[in-house]
């Protein structure tokens, strides 16, 4: 695999600029399985505001979303799981430390790729966890797969899964070198028209991406890992589990709340958790909205 970094331009300088020219883009959400997390852990029970959180599982989705934009076409943001998981909880995976997640009939996301004629330009993931990345095995390698620099550093693929051997070329964005947009800190303009957002959201892991889409319908930011589950957002409470830097999610999430805050039009999804599901009149599927929380 051959790691390049990926040089950015970033014409705007405020996410007001940003917001008054929406680009022609959608997004639909694919759940490609689901994860057991325990809601102590998701939400981070040593903070004060969640001392009374109870130990509960939770079967939550394991989510990817296609996002289709009317001039450059259509990409991914995070792969979710691919078909290996239908029959084996480890996807195929044999080791100890293999992720153990549940699928039903037809939610890898190859089925929707396939389905939905989706001609893949690229793939934009959040983090490399195994959650996140396993699809990547049925997707095409040829494309552009674009990672946080900081990531493969803490990625073990001789225990977790090797996902990402097949992949030609992986993109990385040094944030360091990308502008900060207040007051989320560095945001990088992924198809340079101010339609799809890299935010640079350590904490999760030290390369963690969330995603905002500028679209016709309103912008829709996308936690991915910064925030579970709603109730992190709503109680203002980062993770713990499965969490590299506890201390810098929470400074990660804080900050994400106060964006969300001030641009109140922005609806908001959390990285395993869907609300509102509707059909799509024409396909006959699910669309996920997404809800504005405060
Ligand atoms: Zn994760």
């Amino acid at each position: 695999m051959e790691k390049i970094d990926l040089n950015l331009e970033n014409k705007f300088k405020t996410w007001e600029e940003v917001f008054e020219n929406p680009r022609p883009a959608l997004v639909e959400s694919f759940q490609t399985g689901s994860v057991i997390l325990n809601k102590r852990g998701a939400l981070n029970p040593d903070h004060p505001l969640a001392l009374d959180v109870e130990s509960e599982n939770l079967e939550v989705p394991i989510l990817a979303h296609w996002v289709h934009h009317e001039i450059f076409g259509d990409f991914l943001l995070d792969a979710g799981l691919d078909a290996s998981y239908f029959q084996d909880p480890k996807g195929g995976i044999d080791s100890i430390h293999a992720d153990e997640f549940i699928q039903y009939k037809n939610q890898n996301i190859g089925f929707y790729i396939k389905d939905r004629k989706i001609s893949l330009k690229g793939v934009f993931l959040s983090h490399l966890h195994s959650d996140h990345i396993a699809g990547v095995r049925e997707l095409p390698h040829n494309i552009p797969y674009v990672v946080g620099k900081g990531e493969l550093d803490k990625y073990h693929p001789d225990i977790c899964g090797d996902f990402l051997k097949d992949v030609k070329t992986l993109y990385e964005i040094d944030f360091s070198k990308i502008n900060e947009m207040a007051p989320l800190g560095p945001s990088a303009d992924l198809l340079g028209d101010g339609s799809l957002w890299a935010i640079w959201t350590p904490g999760h892991t030290p390369g963690h991406i969330s995603y905002l889409l500028n679209g016709l319908d309103g912008p829709v930011f996308f936690t991915m890992d910064a925030a579970f589950i709603y109730e992190n957002l709503k109680q203002g409470v980062a993770s713990s589990d499965y969490t590299w830097n506890v201390k810098m999610a929470q400074k990660t999430l804080e900050k994400i709340i106060t964006f969300l805050k001030i641009y109140p039009q922005l609806r908001v999804g959390a990285g395993h958790e869907l609300l509102n599901q509707k059909k799509n009149k024409k396909t006959g599927y699910l669309r996920f909205l997404l809800n504005n929380i405060y």
